[in-house]
C-alpha cells in the first residue's frame, strides 16, 4: 500500500469549490495587491492566536525578516537560538549581519533548552527565538524569564504550530512576537507561499506594517528600509476558507499519532514525548528509532512517505562555519539528527494506513 507523507489532494477535494470561488472573487475584484481578504485573515489570525495585532507576510521567512527588522536588530547583535530548526530561522539572522548563538536542545521535545538559553547571554544579546518544533511549543515561562532578566525580546518560530498552547497560552502570543508559516506543508497551509505575525505591542505592529512595504509612510516617503513582505490576497482568500478547519484538521492528526503512540508502545521506536503544559497540533510526528537511515531507505523503497527533519543541525552546515562551532558542541541536537524520521500523521490518513507504516517499520527493526 503506498502512503505519502502528505496527502494535499485528499484535504483539496473536501474544499475545492470553496477555494475556487474566493480565488475567483479576489480575480474579479483585480485587488491584487493588499485588500480586505489580508486585513480579514490578519484579523482572524489574530483571533486565534489571541493577539492584539497580526501583520501578513510573504512567507514565513519574511514574517522573520520583518520581525528582526522591525526590532531593529543590527550587525553584531547576538540572538540565542536552536540549532535544531529549519534554515530559515537562522539564516533571517545572518542576513542582517547578526550574530547567531546556539543553545542546545532538550533531548525529549526536541525544542530549546532554557537551561542553555540563560548560559548563552552576553552583554551584546538582543533577543531570544525559540522555534516550537514539529507543533510543540518550547519550555517558555523559563525562557521568558531570561528574556526580562536580561530586557531581551524574544521571537517566536511558531511556523509548525499555529493555534498550539503552553499553559493555556497560543502560540505566538507569549513572546514579543510570533510568526507563521502558510507554506503547504504547514497545519494551515496556503495555495503558495505565505505567512504572518502576530504581536500585542501597538508600537511594533506599526513598525512592522510600514517594514512589510518598503518602509514607506506615506508612500514614496520611506522613514527605514523595509522590504516587500507582502502576503498576497489570493494565498489569504484560501486560508480563510481553509482556518476554519484547522482545530478539526489539527484533532485529526492528534488522533492518528495517539493510535502511533499505542501501536509503538513497548518496541523499539521512540514516540513523541508531548509535554502535559502542551498541546501539540503534530505538525509532524517524529519517532526516534535505531539504524533510522535503514529504516527511512526501507519505507521509501515500500512507497511509505518518511522525512528525516533534520539531518545536519545548523551548527554543522556549511554556510555557518565562519561561525567556528564544531561536532560535538550540541550533542543533543547532533544525537536527534542521527536518530529521528518523521512519519504521516496528516488528517486525512485511514487505520489500514497507519497499520501499514507501522507494520512496515517494526517487521524492518523485528519486532
Ligand atoms: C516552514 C518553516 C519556516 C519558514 O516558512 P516559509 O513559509 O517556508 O518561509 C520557518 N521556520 C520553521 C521552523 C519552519 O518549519
Amino acid at each position: 500500500m503506498q502512503v505519502p507523507l502528505l496527502d494535499l489532494k485528499a484535504q483539496y477535494a473536501t474544499i475545492k469549490d470553496e477555494i475556487l470561488a474566493a480565488v475567483s472573487e479576489v480575480l474579479e475584484s483585480q485587488r491584487c495587491i493588499g485588500g480586505p481578504k489580508v486585513a480579514e485573515l490578519e484579523e482572524k489570525i489574530a483571533a486565534v492566536s489571541e493577539c492584539k495585532f497580526a501583520v501578513g507576510a510573504s512567507s514565513g521567512t519574511d514574517a522573520i525578516m520583518n520581525s528582526l527588522m522591525s526590532l531593529d536588530i543590527r550587525p553584531d547583535d547576538e540572538i540565542i537560538t536552536t540549532p535544531f530548526t529549519f534554515i530559515s530561522t537562522v539564516g533571517c539572522i545572518a542576513r542582517l549581519g547578526a550574530k547567531i548563538v546556539f543553545a542546545d536542545i532538550d533531548p525529549k521535545t526536541y525544542n530549546i533548552d532554557p537551561g542553555g538559553v540563560k548560559g548563552a547571554v552576553t552583554e551584546k544579546t538582543k533577543a531570544i527565538m525559540p522555534v516550537h518544533l514539529f507543533g510543540q511549543m518550547a519550555d517558555m515561562d523559563p525562557i521568558m524569564e531570561v528574556a526580562a532578566e536580561y530586557n531581551l525580546a524574544v521571537i517566536e518560530d511558531a511556523a509548525q504550530s499555529i493555534s498550539s498552547t503552553y499553559k493555556g497560552r497560543k502560540a505566538g502570543s507569549i513572546g514579543t512576537v510570533g510568526c507563521f508559516s502558510f507554506f503547504p506543508s504547514k497545519n494551515l497551509g496556503g495555495i503558495g507561499d505565505g505567512g504572518m505575525i502576530v504581536t500585542n505591542d501597538e508600537e511594533l505592529y506599526n513598525r512592522l506594517f510600514i517594514m512589510r512595504n518598503h518602509g514607506s509612510k506615506p508612500k514614496y516617503h520611506h522613514r527605514c528600509v523595509g522590504g516587500n513582505f507582502r502576503l498576497d490576497p489570493i494565498q489569504a482568500a484560501a486560508l480563510l476558507v481553509k482556518l476554519p478547519h484547522l482545530d478539526e484538521w489539527s484533532a485529526k492528526r492528534r488522533g492518528n499519532a495517539a493510535y502511533y503512540d499505542k501501536k509503538f508502545a513497548g518496541t523499539v521506536a521512540g514516540t513523541p514525548y508531548i509535554s502535559p503544559d502542551c498541546v501539540t497540533i503534530y505538525n509532524q510526528y517524529v519517532i526516534c528509532v535505531p539504524r533510522r537511515d535503514e529504516v527511512v531507505a526501507h519505507l521509501k523503497a515500500n512507497d511509505i512517505g518518511c522525512e528525516i527533519y533534520y539531518p545536519v543541525p545548523m551548527h554543522l552546515q556549511e554556510c555557518f562555519s565562519y561561525l567556528g562551532y564544531r561536532e560535538g558542541d550540541f550533542p543533543e541536537a547532533e544525537k536527534a539528527a542521527k536518530e529521528v524520521m518523521a512519519i504521516p500523521v496528516y488528517p486525512e490518513l485511514t487505520d489500514k494506513m497507519k497499520d501499514c507504516v507501522v507494520e512496515a517499520i517494526l517487521s524492518f527493526l523485528g519486532q
